[in-house]
């Protein structure tokens, strides 16, 4: 991307403008959450000032016209990541409500005492608590993809891992520590061999790479909108319909129904049977206009540029004495973990802030993650297509005296 290219892109990101502590604000925390452009906040307001009403339900012009916008988004976003049909596409609260969404339906529906459910040791904690918690309703085992000393899955230790009690295999797509890409559709080949689902976890995918889950033969694919530049609140759960139907629903309330008497209830069609009560409606086309601004700059175009910073960030980091990256895979976005020898991750971050410089710092959800490494936690900076190499060559600085400041 052009140097202009990137100015008219930052125009259109308010907060960018923000300063903290008098010092601009130079936002490195993008796989926490990322920043909402212009076109997004207008949906979102525009929303509430002419389209609201209760969906679905209503005879009336305004509900007839939101249902609309939201029926419209649903599409907007099935096409976005090639689902073959919109019914294939549930509103979720984000990443996390769609992974308890599965472990509990399809737990309900394919699992029993003795069987067991594949994750990797590189998971976010809501791709692994929920699989614990069905774990310990049903009797059942969790079984976990070691990886190597450069943040990669060891497919051959995965291979081992399947067998005929196997009920689904979920891994992330994109490693929100490590920033490892995943080779999820050899994952998804080699469970489908033995007739087993997976579920990928695309929450760091999705805002990165263009994701095709009909490429992938993903049996479910779930991200959040908060994460890819919508609003929070609303998320995604693609399943193929083939699963939605047999699967249970997960709650029951309005919507998700086709009749209801005190003796019995008959459930709604898809992708309704999954939503009950009133779904984040103005969300939806906020994280529709969200997938719209980045296929409008291009996903190929957002991932070269966000692959020029971290190698940019990631030569520089190298420059200071002491400097460990976690997660060196040749293969990862734009993620980079570490640590300096004898530094407290959270003095690296603390300090930095009085920089104006957010970076996170800690455990990133991902605690058996950092026992298997046997540390603490790492310092992560997360960028997306808005930051700058000069954002990068501030941090470095500020970095630098960090370093010196505890010598
Ligand atoms: N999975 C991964 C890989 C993540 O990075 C996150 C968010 N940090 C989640 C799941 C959970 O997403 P949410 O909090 O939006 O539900």
């Amino acid at each position: 991307m052009t140097t202009n290219e990137i100015n008219n892109i930052r125009a259109e990101f308010p907060i960018l403008l923000e300063k903290v502590y008098n010092r601009p604000l130079i936002y490195f925390d993008n796989a926490a959450t990322t920043q909402k452009p212009k076109a997004v906040l207008d949906r979102i307001i525009y929303g509430y000032e002419h389209l609201n009403a209760n969906i679905h339900r209503g005879v009336h012009f305004l509900s007839q016209q939101a249902t609309e916008a939201h029926e419209d988004a649903r599409n907007y976003i099935a096409n976005f990541i090639n689902a073959s049909s919109s019914t294939e596409i549930i509103f979720t609260r984000g990443t996390t409500e769609a992974i308890n969404l599965v472990a509990f339906s399809l737990g309900e529906f394919a699992c029993q005492k003795g069987d067991e459910i594949v994750i990797s040791v590189m998971e976010h904690h809501s791709n692994i608590v929920p699989w614990q918690m069905l774990c310990e309703r049903k009797g059942m085992k969790l079984r976990i993809i070691p990886m190597n000393e450069k943040g990669e899955l060891q497919l051959d230790e995965y291979e081992k891992l399947l067998n005929e009690r196997t009920k689904l295999v979920s891994v992330t797509h994109v490693s929100n520590v490590l920033g490892t890409i995943n080779p999820v559709k050899e994952i998804i080949t080699k469970a489908h061999s033995k007739n087993i689902p997976v579920l990928i976890d695309g929450a760091q995918a999705v805002p990165h790479i263009q994701v095709d889950v009909q490429e992938l033969d993903a049996d479910f694919y779930v991200f959040s909108g908060h994460k890819v530049y919508a609003s929070t609140g609303i998320g995604v759960l693609f399943g193929k319909r083939e699963w939605l139907e047999k699967i249970p629903p997960y709650q029951g309330g309005g919507e998700m129904i086709q009749n209801v008497t005190f003796e019995r209830t008959t459930y709604n069609e898809l992708p309704f049977k999954f939503e009950a009560g009133t779904p984040d409606y103005i969300g939806s086309t906020a994280l529709a206009e969200a997938l719209k601004y980045v296929q409008n700059i291009g996903m190929e175009k957002i991932a070269n540029y966000e692959n020029e910073l971290t190698r940019y960030a990631t030569k520089r980091l190298m420059e200071i004495d002491g400097m460990r990256i976690y997660g060196t895979s040749e293969n990862k976005s734009s993620v980079i973990s570490f640590l300096v020898e004898n530094i407290h991750p959270y003095d690296i971050g603390a300090i930095l802030d009085k920089h104006g410089i957010a970076v996170r710092t800690g455990h990133h959800c991902a605690q058996p993650l950092m026992d298997f490494l046997k540390i603490p936690g790492t310092v992560r900076t997360s960028f997306s297509f808005y930051n700058t190499k000069e954002e990068i060559d501030t941090f470095i600085e500020a970095l630098k005296r960090v370093v010196n400041m505890f010598r």
